[in-house]
């Protein structure tokens, strides 16, 4: 479904609308919120979207962020993940966009103040010229873990890019610990993308999320994310199968309540509320 008017400076597409909390079997919270502030006399103002992830204590925050500044010509979107898995000091990862003179995007990731140290970077060149840039950064331990990813399309071999997806999968799985508990653990596994382009001269940005997907998928992913240095959704198991039995399926078909928006990394299969919760 699609709500582009809670704070309007992106179109949200998912299977939860903001706002929205969800509960997720004992330990686990879902928390959608926007709002807008530092509103300031010159007319400057900050649009948040946050989502949080809270499982047994241990807490994940994605906040996208977009600054408007009274001079309308400079704006900067920033994507920042605070998880407190990261150590040390629970430092924060950010990803700065901003809008060139030329109608390009610039890009600046940090990690707390220094530039992010990506596990793996990849530049993919097509026979016109254009290129891609793909980053990923893996953190966490096999039990609680999370992928970032910032891939940007450039016309050229400029340092600019036309557009601009970052995406962030967020796991938490019992593993091994599970052996010596007796209590009810959790299992979650979702994911946000963030795609910022730009669109008569004005910022278009596409949330979509947060998604669910299989834990196991999701950690098959990252193996193969670590290894190859590629990234796209499909490389999710559980992502693969939705698309394939969506593409086996006629779409006059298909019977599902949310009029077949769903445009997140499946084909429409989640609807509302229908998540799952492993215990
Ligand atoms: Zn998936």
């Amino acid at each position: 479904m699609e709500n582009n008017n809670v704070v309007g400076f992106h179109h949200h597409k998912g299977s939860l609308t903001f706002p929205s909390h969800l509960k997720l079997g004992t330990y686990a919270t879902i928390n959608m919120t926007t709002r807008v502030s530092c509103r300031l006399d010159d007319g400057s103002y900050v649009e948040w979207a946050e989502v949080s992830y809270t499982v047994e204590g241990s807490k994940c925050n994605l906040l996208l962020t977009r600054l408007v500044h009274s001079d309308a010509h400079f704006n900067t979107v920033t994507f920042t993940i605070n998880d407190s898995i990261i150590r040390p000091q629970f430092k924060s990862l950010s990803l700065h966009i901003t809008k060139t003179k030329t109608g390009l995007l610039h890009t600046l990731d940090l990690k707390a103040d220094s530039p992010i140290t990506w596990t793996k970077t990849r530049k993919n060149v097509d026979a016109r010229g254009g290129a891609k840039n793909t980053k990923v950064y893996l953190y966490g331990t096999a039990n609680r873990c999370g992928l970032l990813v910032l891939e940007c399309e450039k016309i050229d071999y400029h340092g600019c890019a036309k557009a601009v997806t970052m995406a962030h999968y967020f796991v938490s799985s019992n593993g091994l610990a599970a052996v010596n508990r007796t209590s009810e653990t959790t299992e979650i596994g979702f994911s946000v993308v963030v795609k910022v382009g730009i669109c008569d001269g004005k910022f278009d940005i596409a949330l979509e999320g947060p998604e669910q997907h299989s834990v196991s998928a999701l950690l098959y992913m990252f193996d193969q994310v670590n290894s190859s240095g590629i990234w796209k959704p499909s490389m999710c198991p559980h992502c693969a199968n939705i698309k394939r039995e969506c593409s086996r399926t006629p779409a006059n078909t298909i019977t599902i309540d949310n009029s077949g928006n769903f445009i997140g990394h499946g084909c429409g299969a989640y609807v509302g509320g229908n998540f799952n919760v492993y215990n």
